[in-house]
């Protein structure tokens, strides 16, 4: 039998059903199990309380699959956790006006290290973990089988893979290959999206509730959007008002897609200014010829990668907020994010506090802000909650 035994002091986090079990936090090991095999889990004192996969080569030892000492992981283990995965996000998304959204969010949908996204027609899919992968055909198959995609795509291409002793991949998993831009639907509006070599699976749909949100307070405004990307925000910016939609973005194909999105929704491009370029420069370039906005959003990527790069991350965050919060006019708008899981929403609030003290405005939060309702956070798993934001007014 493959197994594993907690050490006394780890039994309490088995008990608060944390799906991650640490190298350091086993007492023993069982019949030898290899790459993403299933082991029986026991507590100090022999007490089976579950199972997971075992991962030799990752801290994470063991990520728990089932807290429950008789459930097996089969076929039907998994077509039962897909499947309520999937009731969630039809409670969730209008799919007449949405056809692109998160259907498994990893831990916190029972799933662990697994990702899978809809584009339209085509699921997209990360095997992050060696358990993951080792279920992979399982897997592949219940996905094709309940949501009968016209294709199956891999964006396992991630470095956190090799963490898990897996090599970054990428490829056609099942049926037909995508365009090189495929066209989506989120919230009515169309996007292209590159989900063969987009970032993240090809779009940020961790933010399409906050893009809604852009929508309300866009009306008649000069918005800034930076960290851009393929123009999320500033479509539904231009086509709730936005007089005018500056936006920054370092590469270059991602603003020829903005442009696209633009044109798509029957939007004027003639109200869309792209800068192709870095935003920590250009905004300082605006702060010395004095332009002002009366929206900036700010979206930037990851900046804290690990724990050891919590303060440089937050020197980042405070230089472009600082910056962004002087751009504004008097009772301007700045939506302002952080995607660093290592960033809690009380430091990035710390953080914007500094910059507002420093910029002499005075300046509220209207409204927190977090990741869309299709990446749901397990009670169990508060590392799920990465994505943090506010909605600042700035007098
Ligand atoms: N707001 C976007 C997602 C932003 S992700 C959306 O809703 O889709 C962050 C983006 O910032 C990426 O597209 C990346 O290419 C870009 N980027 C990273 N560093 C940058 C920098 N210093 N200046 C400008 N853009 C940058």
């Amino acid at each position: 039998m493959l197994s594993i035994r907690l050490k006394k002091a780890a039994d309490s986090f088995i008990k608060r059903k944390h799906p991650w079990i640490f190298s350091g936090a086993i007492e023993k090991v069982e019949g030898n199990p290899s790459n993403g095999d299933t082991v029986q889990i026991f507590t100090s004192n022999k007490t089976l309380v579950g199972c997971g996969s075992f991962s030799p080569s990752s801290q994470i030892r063991v990520r728990v699959l089932s807290f429950d000492p008789v459930e097996k992981v089969d076929y039907d283990f998994f077509r039962r956790k897909i499947s309520l995965a999937q009731s969630l996000r039809e409670k969730i998304i209008d799919t007449s006006k949405t056809n692109t959204y998160r259907i498994i969010n990893a831990e916190s949908d029972g799933l662990p290290g697994l990702i899978v996204d809809r584009y339209s027609d085509f699921l997209v899919c990360q095997f992050l973990s060696v358990g993951a992968e080792f279920n992979k055909e399982t897997i592949i198959g219940i996905l094709d089988d309940i949501f009968k995609p016209v294709g199956i795509f891999e964006r396992s291409d991630v470095e956190v893979r090799t963490k898990e002793g897996l090599q970054p991949t990428q490829g056609l998993i099942k049926g037909i290959a995508p365009d090189d831009l495929i066209e989506v639907l989120e919230n009515e509006f169309k996007f292209l999206v590159d989900i063969k070599g987009g970032h993240k699976t090809g779009f940020y749909l961790d933010q399409r509730d906050n893009r809604a949100l852009v929508s309300e307070f866009s009306k008649g405004k000069n918005v800034l959007n930076c960290f851009s990307y393929t123009g999320g925000f500033s479509v539904y910016a231009l086509a709730s008002g936005a007089e005018k939609v500056t936006q920054i973005e370092s590469s270059s194909s991602a603003l020829e897609i903005a442009n696209n999105n633009t044109e798509l929704n029957g939007l004027n491009i003639y109200n869309l200014e792209n800068i192709n370029d870095d935003v920590f420069k250009v905004l300082r370039k605006f702060r010395d010829e004095r332009r002002t906005f009366d929206m900036i959003i700010l979206d930037p990527p990851k900046f804290a990668e690990s724990a050891s790069q919590i303060q440089q991350a937050g020197r980042g965050y405070k230089d472009i907020n600082l910056l962004a919060i002087k751009l504004l006019n008097p009772g301007g708008i700045l939506f302002t994010f952080s995607c660093s899981g290592h960033i809690s929403q009380e430091l990035f609030q710390k953080i914007i506090a500094g910059a507002a003290l420093d910029s002499e405005r005075e300046v509220k939060i209207i409204k927190q802000l977090t990741q869309s309702s299709d990446h749901p956070v397990s009670l169990n798993f508060p590392e799920g909650l990465y994505l943090k934001g506010l909605i600042c007014l700035a007098n």
